[in-house]
């Protein structure tokens, strides 16, 4: 059996009729830069993560950068964010001069360590981005207490975790602004590049509304630069389509995941992170016992919207032999991530300052392992992956020392 780490058609190819009509809706329309399909996605978008504003733009990553650009973050500013994230947290802050500082992650959730954060804290710290990775919520109160404490921003990066709610409340509404991303991979997927700025306040949403057409106003008056950030009508229109239909894939990704972790927990060797033991690498460690590998959990007080399943594999290479025993079995898998920031070679001239700590987050770089758990897997595929795990515990040797 193949089972891949994400089908985009399993999704898309059943919308095919709605697609199409949208399509031809917009090629009719003769529109296409900004208007009213890209006005309603953004009404949709913030509605639906409640927050006031929603600003289209062209990709996740244009997203974070635009906002940063609205909060005027700028060389001799320095902006806290998760040494293990997707790259594009961290390249936005560097982009704009900024100094990014590498902050540590929590071995149970994943999510940035708000203890280690609030020890790099600066009077220079402009801004903090958490980032609600794999689809879960970073541990939102205590951010936004830090950051009012020392008078500093919060950017959510919700590239993962469009839907996904902290004490009932929607990513990416907490902070100044939230961002997210259509890339196909992510829980809401387009058809190429797109992403979303949300925010509450009328001036900032002003602001980036205004960045993103070459800060001008009027037309070919500039107040100052910006750029093309735009999200395309057509880009808006399809995924108006999918909107329709993404409470659905989201309960499918949890009742998947939930599946996993059933069926998963039963195994000899597979223990669940244990949530009490947020942030604390020691006392997780001890709690895990001989555990080989470490099941994902999702905080009571989370709704979690699983953009991905992520094991820990404990042990010297052996993520990697259980990579490979699942590649075998023709089983899509991936690591998120390999390498964190402050191991980025790119990073390497930053200031000691900015990368040092972090040990958690490297532990975790060796040890990820990111399963399907995408919509549309059926049951008989995840008993498939639960079947080459539990051969593996038992064909592999235990964790040698
Ligand atoms: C995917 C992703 C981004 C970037 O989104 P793009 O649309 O690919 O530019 C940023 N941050 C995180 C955490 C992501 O997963």
């Amino acid at each position: 059996m193949k089972v891949p780490l994400l089908d985009v058609n399993a999704q898309n190819i059943p919308l095919e009729e709605e697609l199409t009509a949208a399509f031809s809706r917009v090629l009719r329309s003769g529109r296409f830069i900004m208007g009213p399909e890209v006005e309603e996605f953004e009404k949709e978008v913030a509605d639906f993560v409640g927050a006031r504003h929603g600003i289209g733009v062209s990709s996740g990553t244009d997203a974070i950068l635009l906002a940063l650009m609205a909060l005027d973050i700028g060389p001799g500013d320095e902006v806290l964010c998760p040494t293990f994230t997707f790259f594009a947290t961290a390249g936005c802050i560097s982009r704009l001069g900024a100094t990014p500082v590498f902050v540590d992650a929590c071995p149970v959730c994943f999510n940035i360590d708000v203890e280690d954060a609030a020890r790099k804290m600066t009077e220079r710290t402009k801004a903090i981005i958490p980032v609600h990775l794999f689809g879960q919520s970073a541990e939102m109160d205590e951010i936004m207490i830090l950051a009012k404490e020392h008078g500093c921003h919060v950017v959510e990066d919700g590239a993962q975790a469009i839907g996904a709610r902290y004490r009932g409340i929607g990513c990416g509404s907490m902070g100044d602004f939230g961002t997210f991303s259509f890339f196909p991979s992510k829980n809401l997927g387009g058809f190429g590049d797109g992403g979303m700025v949300v925010c509450n306040d009328e001036d900032l949403a002003e602001r980036a509304r205004m960045l993103r057409m070459h800060g001008s106003k009027p037309k070919y008056f500039h107040r100052e630069v910006g750029g093309n950030f735009r999200l395309d009508p057509l880009q808006a229109a399809l995924l108006r389509v999918k909107m329709e239909h993404y409470d659905r894939y989201s309960r499918a990704r949890q009742a998947n995941a939930a599946y996993y972790l059933e069926r998963l927990s039963a195994l000899e060797g597979v223990e669940s992170a244990s949530p009490t033991h947020c942030c604390c690498a020691e006392a997780q460690e001890e709690a895990l016992g001989a555990a080989r590998i470490i099941l994902p959990v999702c905080y009571e007080h989370n709704e979690h919207i699983w953009n991905q399943f992520t094991l820990r594999v404990r042990g010297s290479g052996e993520r990697d032999l259980l990579r490979a025993h699942l590649t075998e079995r023709e089983i899509g898998s991936e690591v998120y991530y390999p390498l964190t920031m402050d191991q980025q070679q790119c990073f390497a001239g930053l200031p000691a300052s900015s990368r040092e700590g972090n040990e958690v987050a490297h532990q975790l770089a060796g040890e990820v392992l990111s399963i399907p758990v995408y919509p549309e897997l059926g049951r008989e595929m995840q008993d498939y992956v639960v079947t080459a795990i539990s051969d593996f515990l038992e064909k592999e040797p235990p964790m040698r020392e």
